[in-house]
C-alpha cells in the first residue's frame, strides 16, 4: 500500500485551490535575516499574566511571577569558614598564647562570651562566639599542653576565615527577580531563605502536531515511501525541558480541512500551537495554506540554513487566540527554527527575558564551505585539546534532514552572513548544547 492517504483526484483539486492562494513570486523571493525575524516575532509577544502558588520544591524550571525579597539574613549569624580556632584578632597584640576554653560545633554554639586571651575550637559553619572575630585554620594551629594555642608566628587578618551575618543576602535585599527561571541554584537560594511557597507563572500550554501523509508513529508498520514521525518526539522533549505543558495532537494528514479543524479546535486550550512540515512552497504544503486562511500569519524565507521556511502569527477562534509557529518538516531545520525563533518567544511569553546561549570561540579543525550573505549553522563536536584550546570539527554530512548528525554533535557552529569559507585554523563561534547545571 502506498502511504499517501488521499486519492490522487482529491489531491489534484486541493493543489489547484492551494496554488491560487500562494504569495506572488515577488513576495516569495523576500528573504529576511535571522535577527530581523527574531525581532519581528519578539515585538508581537505579550506575556501570559496568569500566576499560581506552588510548593517551592516543585519549582524546577518554573518562572517567578514576583520578586523574592530576603526575609532573613543569610547567613543568619557570623560563622567559621574553616575548621580551626575562633579568637579575637585584637588579642594578638597582648597575648602570645590563647587558652582553648571550649568548642563551637555546627548546630551547637559555644554558650558563653569569649574573654580576652581565650579561643574555642570551631567547625565550619559553626557560630562565632561573642567577642571572637577571626578563625585560625586548624592546619596552622600549634597546640601546647592540649589547651594552649601558640599564636607567636601567626599572621591572621581580622575577620579572616569568617563568614559574616547577611554577607550572602541581607534581610530586605532583592534575592531573585520576577521572570527568573528557577534552576538548581535558585531553588537552593529559596530554601536558604526558608521559602516553602512561591508564586510562579502558570506553565505555557503548547499544542504540537506533525503534518504529512508520509508520517507514521514509531511502532507502526512503515509502508514504502513513509517515515516515522520524529519531529513531535523532539519537540515534546525540547518543550518539556523548557518547562511547558505539551498538548500532543499527533499527526495530521496533508488535508487542509483536517489541519484547519485541528488548529481551530485547539486554539482555546493553547497559548501556542507549533506545527512541523508543510510550510514551504511545495505541492503538498497545506499547513501554509491553512495558516494563511485562519489568522494573521506571516511567512518568512529566513536567510539561514538549515531552517529557511517559517510561519509565525496568531490564529483566532471563538474569541480566543493563540500564537502559531509553522516550522519546517526537516528534523534539523525544525530544531534550528525552535531554538532561534520559538524558544525566545516562549521565554517572553512566560515573562522571562530572552537569553540565547552565549557563543564561545573555537578553532575550526577543518575547512567549512560557507555562502556569504546567509547565516549558516553546522553541527559540530567541540573538545578542548591538550593546550587548553577549544577546537571544533564538523559531524560530517550536514543535510537538514540528518538527525543523526545532530545527535552526534555537542554544538552548533554559527556562521554569520558576512563570513566567507572557513579555512582550517580559523576561529569560529559555537553554541554549546548542554548547560553546566
Ligand atoms: P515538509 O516541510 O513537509 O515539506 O517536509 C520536509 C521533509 O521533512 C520531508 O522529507 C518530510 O518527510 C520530513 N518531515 C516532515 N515532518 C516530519 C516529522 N514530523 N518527522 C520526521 N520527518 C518529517
Ligand atoms: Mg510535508
Amino acid at each position: 500500500m502506498n502511504c499517501r492517504n488521499v486519492q490522487p483526484n482529491r489531491l489534484h483539486i486541493k493543489l489547484k485551490n492551494k496554488y491560487t492562494m500562494y504569495p506572488t513570486q515577488e513576495q516569495e523571493t523576500n528573504s529576511y535575516t535571522v535577527t530581523q525575524v527574531q525581532q519581528q516575532i519578539q515585538d508581537t509577544i505579550l506575556p501570559v499574566t496568569e500566576f499560581e502558588q506552588i510548593s517551592a520544591n516543585q519549582g524546577l524550571n518554573r518562572i517567578l511571577a514576583i520578586d523574592i525579597v530576603a526575609g532573613i539574613d543569610v547567613p543568619a549569624f557570623d560563622n567559621a569558614a574553616m575548621d580551626g580556632y575562633a579568637f579575637a584578632e585584637r588579642d594578638l597584640r597582648h597575648h602570645a598564647e590563647l587558652t582553648i576554653v571550649g568548642k563551637s560545633h555546627a548546630g551547637h554554639p559555644f554558650q558563653n562570651r569569649l574573654q580576652p586571651g581565650q579561643a574555642v575550637r570551631i567547625t565550619t559553619g559553626a557560630q562565632m562566639p561573642d567577642y571572637a572575630d577571626s578563625v585560625l585554620p586548624q592546619e596552622l594551629a600549634i597546640i601546647r599542653q592540649d589547651a594552649i594555642l601558640d599564636m607567636r608566628d601567626i599572621k591572621i587578618r581580622r575577620a579572616q576565615h569568617c563568614r559574616m551575618r547577611g554577607e550572602d543576602l541581607a534581610a530586605g535585599k532583592l534575592a531573585l527577580t520576577k521572570g527568573t527561571r528557577l534552576g538548581p541554584a535558585e531553588l537552593g537560594l529559596l530554601a536558604a531563605l526558608g521559602k516553602t511557597e512561591i508564586t510562579v507563572q502558570r506553565p505555557l500550554r503548547i499544542a504540537i502536531f506533525s503534518t504529512g501523509d508520509e508520517l507514521r508513529l514509531p511502532g507502526q508498520h512503515l509502508e514504502p515511501g513513509c517515515a516515522f514521525d520524529s519531529n513531535r518526539v523532539t519537540l515534546h522533549a525540547m518543550l518539556t525541558r523548557f518547562g511547558a505543558q505539551v498538548l500532543d495532537l499527533g499527526i495530521l494528514p496533508d488535508d487542509p480541512a483536517e489541519i484547519q479543524s485541528a488548529l481551530l479546535n485547539i486554539v482555546p486550550e493553547a497559548d501556542v500551537i507549533i506545527t512541523s512540515g508543510g510550510v514551504s512552497n511545495g505541492a503538498a504544503d497545506f499547513t501554509r495554506q491553512v495558516l494563511q486562511q485562519s489568522g494573521q500569519v506571516s511567512f518568512w524565507s529566513v536567510n539561514m540554513r538549515p531552517g529557511r521556511p517559517l510561519a509565525f502569527g496568531q490564529i483566532n477562534h471563538n474569541q480566543n487566540s493563540a500564537y502559531v509557529f509553522g516550522l519546517p518538516g526537516n528534523p534539523v531545520a525544525m530544531m534550528a527554527g525552535f531554538y532561534f525563533f520559538v524558544r525566545p518567544a516562549l521565554q517572553l511569553l512566560s515573562g522571562s527575558p530572552v537569553t540565547m546561549t552565549p557563543a564561545v570561540k573555537a578553532i575550526a579543525n577543518m575547512d567549512i564551505p560557507k555562502k556569504v550573505g546567509r547565516t549558516e549553522f553546522q553541527r559540530g563536536v567541540c573538545k578542548i585539546n591538550s593546550n587548553g584550546n577549544l577546537h571544533v570539527s564538523l559531524t560530517g554530512e550536514q543535510g537538514s534532514g540528518m538527525l543523526s548528525s545532530m545527535a552526534e554533535a555537542n554544538c552548533l557552529i554559527m556562521l554569520i552572513p558576512e563570513q566567507e569559507d572557513i579555512i582550517a585554523g580559523d576561529t569560529v563561534k559555537v553554541l554549546i548544547f548542554e548547560g553546566l547545571i
